[in-house]
């Protein structure tokens, strides 16, 4: 039977029985069948070096602008890439997404993890996301799943969480995203480096300052290859910062808004446990930014796996702190449970 490559960021091998462009292709599709929803591969893991069953990408490249008195109204389709459609965006004069420039990835795949970079989410602009339900019906194939609406309250997004890390979980092809970005920009300049910008800093003066922050400072997947942060960073209460503030007061960490719990920095933890730079096979932490695992050479997605692992326990042994990986974890037969799979790994 022939196999297909997926596309993936760590570029270790991971193949398919088919791939599908929606909705150009979804003639093919056999709901029968097992099948992953994927966008570029920038935040997958493929663990088994394998998806048994058909994998889907969205090829909807719709880019459609309205207004309102207030606002912009940007319809973006799901196939679109989401740095390029910032840099169309700012060449229109419409601002607000030059904080998150430079993420990798799929417009479609945004709203999944409610994408966030120099105090900016997805969620800021989100109006609504349409979506398809791939397991509408019982017809053996069919390309009319069935679509609906849902508004940024039902997305239920979070810090690197929406709905669909939960209740759609892996059923409903996101198709398209409506953003509002207002006519009425102001620069949002809170979050360092970009604190250091003048007030009347352009939108384009942001842009540039992320891309060559992010250029520094992260390794590129087209070089090295990586998913970015490969943890999230942990949220603790506050009573337990303190704590352990006390014997490290250098511990960087952020208070939530309304809450008595922080955040607390995965890479800070990871770079004090001494593993920046550290290789486990042909996966390493790396040199620069310990809150990234590369590829060195030809690991699989195992081995990077068990580098998690280990970077879990080390900080764990130092902080009382379990990092929960960011990066989504792709088997054979589907999406696992990262922290699942890492507990009943054996390496
Ligand atoms: C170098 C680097 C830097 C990064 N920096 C950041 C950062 O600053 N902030 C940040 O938030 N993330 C960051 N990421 C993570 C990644 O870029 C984002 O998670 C991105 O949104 C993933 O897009 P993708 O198209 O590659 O999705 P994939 O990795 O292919 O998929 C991610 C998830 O989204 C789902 N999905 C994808 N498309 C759809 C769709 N159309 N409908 C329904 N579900 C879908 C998949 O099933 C999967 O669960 C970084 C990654 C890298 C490699």
């Amino acid at each position: 039977m022939t196999a297909y490559s997926i596309n993936n960021t760590f570029a270790v091998d991971a193949d398919a029985s088919q791939l599908i462009l929606w909705p150009e292709q979804a003639h093919l599709f056999d709901r029968e069948k097992a099948f992953l929803i994927a966008g570029s591969g920038s935040n997958l893991l493929f663990v088994d070096s394998c998806f048994d069953g058909q994998v889907i990408l969205s090829g909807n490249q719709t880019f459609r602008l309205s207004e309102t008195s207030e606002h912009y109204v940007v319809e973006l389709g799901a196939g679109l890439n989401w740095h390029q459609t910032i840099i169309r965006l700012l060449d229109l004069g419409i601002y607000g997404l030059e904080n998150l420039a430079l993420i990798p990835g799929t417009v479609g795949a945004a709203p999944v993890q409610n994408i966030g970079a120099y105090g900016v989410e997805f969620s800021d602009f989100c109006y609504q996301v349409d979506v398809i339900d791939l397991s509408a019906t019982e017809k053996q194939t069919s390309c009319d799943g069935t679509a609906f609406t849902l508004s940024n309250e039902e997305c239920q997004f979070g810090y690197r969480d929406s709905v669909f890390k939960h209740k759609l979980k892996q059923r409903y092809l996101i198709h398209q995203v409506t953003l509002h970005l207002t006519k009425n920009w102001q620069a949002n300049l809170n979050y360092a480096p970009l604190n250091q910008l003048n007030l009347d800093a352009s939108a384009k003066q942001i842009f540039d300052l992320v891309c060559q922050v992010r250029t520094q400072k992260l390794p590129d997947p087209n070089e090295i290859p990586n998913a970015g942060s490969f943890f999230k960073n942990p949220i603790i209460s506050t009573a337990e910062a303190e704590k352990l503030k006390q014997s490290d007061p250098n511990l960087p960490v952020y208070p939530i808004l309304d809450s008595d719990q922080v955040k607390v920095a995965a890479g800070y933890l990871i770079d004090k446990t001494g593993l920046k730079g550290f290789q486990l096979g042909q996966a390493a932490i790396h040199d620069k930014q310990a809150l990234v695992i590369v590829n060195n050479a030809k690991a699989d997605g195992k081995q990077i796996a068990e580098l998690a692992k280990y970077v879990r326990l080390q900080v764990f042994q130092q902080y009382g702190i379990w990092l929960e990986p960011e990066v989504r974890f792709i088997r054979a037969q589907g999406e696992v449970d990262a922290v699942a799979f890492l507990d009943a790994l054996d390496y």
